[in-house]
């Protein structure tokens, strides 16, 4: 693509580019810190803790997010979860029955169901034998109304990242915008692409607080991408999407740097040791290499083992029934106690 030419209207539908957002009372009165009476918005004004409505543009949240990632917070849009901001993405860029996108399955199921709820056709390629993008076939599919590509890197279920070279191949020839959702990222060797925004003006990247941060129960998806584009998806996302106690535990979190990073490497040590043994057990045939904080492993018989582990106490995820994984299981890895546990049931019910 000539990003020369690149204009993010071009993609808009039209009655988003007509839009005038809603205006909430604290989009129009922005605090200084002085003390004001706030009487704008029909508040209960007795002291709750949460009695106020939260910040729509949740600028400290931003402002330390711009900090750590270095990117401006004016290329950061927030949800509640990942799911309203891949939500946004369809309902700001895909207008229904006429455009379509493009999914690489086996991936996160999410995009799919958005895809149908958003009456948005979504066109697959599967991923090839060794779970990459398959780009010839991507690039011969897409035309002028496929406005949205989605890159799972590192993938859900595969747990691999896409070689660095399709995904550049793809930002520079597919014409819609390609949405990289790096929600493991944290765990990943490689690095994220954020730090490629100024360069790839369609480049849009999703991560979350809900894996390696720990706070799946505070719903906080994060979008970068460049100043236009979260103008758009800022047109049409509710006022208060994201709430006033996610906003302050997020914040907290995502400022104790040193405990994030802890769990993270404790997490990464438990997988490798937990894939040796995987490796050994007699009905495991293969241990997928594992870029994320979950293990892809094909076995004899994915359901029956499935069942076997349900028996035991331990849930993990079936995904026999996706394309190129059959007779596969998804294990997150657990704290070291939960992991001992685990094998110690794997070891039993091999014997069984
Ligand atoms: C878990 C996961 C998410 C996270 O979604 P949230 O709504 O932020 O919890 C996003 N993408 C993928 C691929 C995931 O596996």
């Amino acid at each position: 693509m000539n990003h020369n030419t690149f204009d993010i209207n071009n993609l808009v539908r039209k009655n988003v580019r007509a839009l005038r957002p809603y205006s909430s009372a604290r989009d129009e009165y922005v605090s200084d810190g002085s003390q004001m009476v706030f009487l704008d918005a029909n508040e209960n004004p007795f002291e709750t803790g949460v009695n106020r409505y939260p910040d729509p543009q949740q600028r400290n949240l931003k402002g330390a997010l711009a900090t750590n990632k270095g990117v401006s917070a004016h290329q950061i849009l927030l949800g509640n979860g990942s799911d309203e901001v891949l939500d946004l993405l369809f309902r700001a860029f895909c207008e229904p029955k006429e455009d379509h996108i493009i999914t690489l399955p086996p991936t996160y199921g999410m995009y799919h169901v958005l895809a149908g709820i958003n009456n948005v056709e979504n066109n697959k390629i599967l991923l090839t034998q060794d779970f990459e993008p398959n780009v010839p076939e991507i690039l011969k599919l897409a035309n002028e109304k496929t406005k949205l590509l989605f890159l799972c890197s590192p993938n859900n279920p595969t747990a691999n990242s896409f070689n660095n070279h399709l995904v550049k191949e793809l930002l520079e020839n597919f014409k819609g915008l390609v949405v990289v959702d790096e929600a493991y990222i944290d765990f990943s060797k490689e690095e994220s692409w954020i730090s490629k925004l100024d360069q790839y003006p369609n480049l849009v990247v999703t991560q979350t607080l809900s894996k390696a941060f720990g706070m799946a129960g505070v719903r906080l998806g994060i979008c970068y991408a460049s100043n236009e584009i979260i103008n758009v998806l800022n047109k049409i996302k509710a006022p208060y999407n994201v709430n006033e106690l996610s906003q302050k535990r997020a914040l907290e979190r995502i400022l104790d740097v040193n405990a994030v990073n802890k769990e993270i490497s404790d997490i990464l040590l438990e997988r490798e040791r937990l894939s040796k043994v995987l490796g050994e057990l007699n009905f495991v045939e293969k241990v997928y290499d594992s870029d994320a904080n979950f293990i892809l492993v094909k076995v004899d018989n994915a359901t029956n083992r499935y069942k076997q582990l349900l028996e035991n106490g331990i849930v993990v995820r079936n995904r026999t029934s996706e394309p190129l994984c059959e007779n596969t299981l998804r294990f997150t890895v657990g704290t070291k106690e939960e992991n001992k546990k685990l094998i110690r049931v794997l070891q039993q019910i091999t014997t069984a």
